[in-house]
């Protein structure tokens, strides 16, 4: 990359117009389903700067989606900066700017991303910078669960609207994930018949749910232990997890009713089916050893998938990374499920997960560095312009 154009891009970026902008957002609350006011705000800021904004339903028209294209006029490749407007639903904490630091409800999560994202695409504008293809931005809600249930990105996967590429602000800034576990959230219900009753009248043989959760519990940990083998440098490994067991009323008494609840996540592109499969045999098992009915809630949230290291937007964003920060960003794995997993796993595009050092994510404690927020707008300007320039 020409040291003149990455110089230009930096002296470009405008840090009280990113200010503003992630101000903007953070003031007007989104919580998951409730986004409208937020996507109309950020509807007026790039209609404000000139751009022909588009909104589209997506299968929730309480907030439509908010779509820029920004064209070079020569065909190639499109790069699309994807964001999600929504935030969970804590205590609304209004935005303020301190020591270089913008605090506020999706401050980091991930309205400033989004701002950045702006950002880019006001330069890339501004300088003409784009040797051919596109950048679509697109900015959705109905990502943050259990409220939401991500149907404007699988409304937007169906309508088209997607880029051969997409990159995804959330608060990962290190390392770059080449790959993301699919996770199913589960819960079993176990149940027997007849009423609760006292511990020293059950008639024989009357099973015992407690002790059948103990059991689906232990088959769960050992069960975990073989998954680990299944593992790959870049995604982690298989694993089952539980996190909450409820049960009984008091010490005495033989509860009906025992609920364990917890997740599996995995690392093969999809295999989310067979994942299932096997998930049902075990529960069924522990069903049928302890005389108990199990009922078992399972939600696929997302599948696994995995991003060539030498694919395009690999090379381009790692292009772009080393001209900002001097070096190449070590790949890695995603911790957690965002809406990469189901561009890449459900529409086959290669999703980039990359955004500012931030923190308190889904607590009322979000903080995103100023500086941090220039970083990744220059990264994501720079990696448009270098992934357009491919064939
Ligand atoms: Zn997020």
């Amino acid at each position: 990359m020409p040291d003149t154009l990455h110089e230009q891009v930096a002296q470009s970026i405008d840090r009280q117009r990113l200010i503003d902008t992630a101000v903007a957002l953070v003031e007007t609350p989104s919580p998951t389903r409730s986004a409208g006011p937020a996507a109309d705000r950020l509807a007026q800021i790039l209609a404000a700067d000139g751009f022909p904004v588009q909104r589209r339903d997506a299968d929730w028209p309480h907030a439509p989606a908010v779509v820029v294209s920004l064209p070079s006029g020569k065909p190639g490749r499109t790069l699309q900066f994807d964001g999600h407007l929504d935030t969970v639903h804590l205590p609304f904490v209004p935005p303020r700017v301190e020591d270089g630091i913008l605090y506020g409800s999706g401050a980091s999560d991930m309205k400033g991303g989004i701002a950045a994202l702006v950002e880019a695409l006001r330069v890339l504008r501004a300088l003409d910078a784009l040797p051919k293809g596109s950048v679509l931005f697109t900015a959705h809600e109905h990502h943050e669960g259990p409220w939401g249930d991500r149907r404007q990105v699988y409304a937007l996967i169906r309508e088209g609207l997607i880029g051969d590429a997409v990159m995804l602000p959330e608060y990962l800034a290190d390392p770059l994930p080449l790959a993301g576990r699919g996770v199913a959230i589960f819960q079993a219900t176990i149940r027997r018949e007849g009423p609760a009753v006292h511990e020293v009248l059950r008639p024989p043989g009357l099973p015992d749910v407690v002790a059948a959760g103990a059991l689906l519990i232990n088959r769960l940990h050992a069960w975990r232990e073989r998954l680990k083998q299944n593992h790959h440098p870049y995604a982690g490994h298989d694993s089952t997890f539980v996190g909450a067991i409820q049960a009984g009323e008091i010490y005495n008494q033989s509860p009906t009713e025992c609920v364990v609840q917890g997740t599996r996540r995995w690392i093969t592109p999809a295999s989310g089916e067979a994942v299932q499969t096997e998930f049902e045999r075990l529960v069924t098992e522990v069903a049928a050893e302890t005389g108990t009915d199990i009922e078992l809630a399972y939600s696929v949230q997302g599948d696994a998938y995995r991003i060539d290291a030498d694919s395009p937007i690999v090379q381009a964003f790692q292009q772009a990374h080393t001209a900002v920060t001097g070096s190449a960003l070590p790949l890695g794995a995603k911790p957690f499920l965002d809406d990469g997993n189901t561009y890449a796993a459900q529409a086959g595009i290669p999703a980039l997960t990359h955004g500012p050092a931030a923190t308190g994510a889904h607590t009322l404690h979000e903080a995103v560095p100023v500086d941090e927020l220039m970083r990744v707008a220059k990264v994501y300007a720079l990696t448009a312009i270098a992934y357009c320039s491919g064939q």
